[in-house]
């Protein structure tokens, strides 16, 4: 079903921040895309709208238990064109989410026709400095007032923009990671492998504890032998292992990052060999220790190559070559970054171009 979007403009509009050292996720922009859905009507009222608060009950589904899921992806502005990056895959894997708790699947094919007219509207919100993108957050929540537990009548869906710096300054930093062995992230059989919010929260104290031990990110084991490496922090993990890329295999519940499969394809077109496996932590010990294992470093769209440069493994830390980034990392984010910012050439027709010419 095609879909008629409405388009009312803010009054007044907001000025905008110095993008350079904004915290994430902190400003947003003057619109905001909002759909409702309802058992009899399907997905309706879709429309783009200034963006200010709205009314909730307090009966609200998803404040109790939890129907929500979300995404995540960044619109780049390249000498003043907007483009996204594979965007497609952001809302197929929404749908897969959506599916797993249970909430009604949107049409991804409008969701991204929504997405552009909202990206015009706001295209002088997308910065243009280095490293600079307006994120994009689509969320869908349950908002039907009844405290039974069943599946809701009534959801809603938003998308909110924000503009975020560069996560890094002139070079990639390695971060220091702290392998959790009380706390899990998902179990097989679980949600992990869904963008659904309750695993963010659960994650929290972890993270706390990672923190307070002087670490920035925990690494995450399996949840059912904590014995097998999953993720690192809100990413997925790689490995350089004798000249090989290695990252866990997806075993449901591991995000399936697009960022990960992105780098996956490009590893191979550069000539190094892809290997998806289960990966024991004590083996990632040897294998720092015996000097195989020369880089790790963690993959998503907020800072799409990570590099790890300390790994605290059961009490122990590493120094994973000698707490500088390496060059095959390097080598991958030059160039996926490259491909986002159509430095180099898109062969796999991953850019969307969500202006062609801009003002
Ligand atoms: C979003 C996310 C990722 C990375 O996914 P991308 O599509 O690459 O941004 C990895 N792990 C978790 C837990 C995530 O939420």
């Amino acid at each position: 079903m095609t879909q008629h979007l409405q388009i009312t403009k803010a009054q007044t509009l907001k000025e905008k921040p110095e993008v350079a050292g904004i915290p994430f996720g902190s400003y947003f922009t003057d619109h905001m895309f909002s759909m409702d859905y309802s058992a009899e009507l399907g997905w309706h009222n879709a429309a783009i709208v200034p963006y200010a608060p709205f009314e909730i009950s307090p009966s609200a589904q998803a404040l109790h238990y939890g129907q929500t899921v979300f995404e995540g992806m960044k619109a780049y502005n390249v000498n003043g064109e907007v483009i996204l990056f594979r965007p497609d895959e952001n809302f197929k894997r929404l749908n897969r989410s959506l599916e797993r708790m249970s909430m009604p699947k949107v049409d991804g094919d409008f969701a991204l026709r929504a997405l552009t007219e909202l990206l015009k509207l706001e295209h002088d919100w997308v910065p243009d400095g280095e490293g600079q993108a307006l994120y994009v957050r689509p969320i869908v929540f349950a908002n039907e007032a009844y405290l039974g537990i069943r599946p809701a009548k009534s959801y809603k869906m938003l998308i909110v923009l924000s503009p975020v710096a560069g996560y890094y300054g002139a070079q990639l930093n390695p971060t220091s990671i702290f392998v959790e062995d009380t706390y899990v992230r998902a179990v097989r059989g679980g949600v992990g492998e869904a963008k659904f919010a309750g695993n963010y929260a659960a994650s929290l104290t972890a993270q706390q504890k990672a923190n307070d031990l002087g670490y920035e990110q925990v690494l995450w084991l399996d949840g059912v032998h904590q014995e097998y490496v999953e993720e690192v922090g809100s990413m997925n993990i790689f490995f350089v292992r004798n000249g090989e890329l290695v990252t866990p295999e997806l075993n449901g519940s591991i995000l399936p990052g697009i960022t990960r499969k992105s780098l996956i394809t490009l590893a191979k077109e550069l000539g190094y060999n892809v290997v998806e496996e289960r990966i024991h932590i004590d083996d990632v010990e040897k294998g720092i220790k015996d000097g195989s294992i020369t880089e790790v470093f963690g993959a998503g769209t907020a800072a799409v190559v990570s590099p790890v440069g300390i790994m605290n493994i059961h009490g122990t830390d590493y120094r994973i070559n000698g707490n500088e980034i390496g060059e095959v990392t390097q080598k991958l984010y030059d160039q996926l970054t490259g491909i986002q910012t159509c430095k180099l050439e898109d062969k796999q027709g991953w850019v969307y171009q969500v202006t062609s010419t801009v003002k």
